[in-house]
């Protein structure tokens, strides 16, 4: 308060306003600009004083250099980060979730299973079309195709790869088609019968 020591007595009440916010008691008015007792453990102090030398106790609360104001700033500097990070973790790992609620709306309306002979090995091949009755929008449509022989035992698969994996994408109330193929595990005859699955896709909106 550099004009307070031309200006006693505005200087005194400002003290005496100040510290009578703060908590502090004046000792007297002389000693109020030099002085002043620390709330906390109640030694008479220099009224400079930010931390008071006796017990630490930091006497202006919201200064940027105390330890506890810094906490704190860091704490809420923590949600400001992981809220939006949370939100967009759960739309993105929530994807899945979503797709599950909507399994029954992508559906496989019609596909054909042939073979062919590519460089000695026998290859299944599966073509088809999807429709989705929903009113959202999908990507990375994986399709899956599972094969049985004559006696309804599951003899090989066509499975999806997690990894490297991107589908078509299908509109809302859309169809998409499809193909996929794998390397035969049994000869062409003991191809019976097939069922084709959706086995997840995700939200066009999902990340990434
Ligand atoms: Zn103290």
């Amino acid at each position: 308060m550099g004009f307070g020591y031309h200006l006693p007595a505005v200087s005194g009440i400002i003290d005496l306003f100040l510290c009578g916010a703060l908590g502090v008691n004046v000792t007297s008015m002389n000693e109020a600009a030099e002085t002043k007792v620390c709330p906390h453990c109640a030694e008479t102090i220099k009224a400079a004083a930010k931390v008071c030398p006796n017990c630490r106790f930091w006497q202006k609360r919201w200064s940027w250099h105390n330890p506890y104001v810094a906490v704190i700033l860091s704490i809420l500097a923590l949600f400001t980060v992981c809220v939006p990070f949370a939100i967009l973790l759960d739309q993105t790992l929530g994807s899945k979730t979503k797709f599950a609620t909507y399994r029954d709306d992508i559906m496989v309306v019609s596909s054909q299973l042939s073979h062919r002979i590519s460089e000695g090995n026998t290859m299944n091949t599966v073509i088809g079309t999807l429709t989705n009755r929903s009113e959202v929008a999908w990507k990375e449509v994986a399709v899956e195709t599972e094969f049985f022989d004559k006696s309804g035992k599951q003899i090989d698969a066509i499975t999806v790869r997690a990894d490297d994996y991107h589908g078509p994408v299908i509109l809302p109330h859309g169809e998409v088609v499809f193909k996929i193929e794998g390397r035969a595990a049994r000869p062409e005859a003991d191809y019976e019968n097939y069922k084709v699955r959706v086995r997840w896709a995700k939200d066009v909106d999902a990340w990434p």
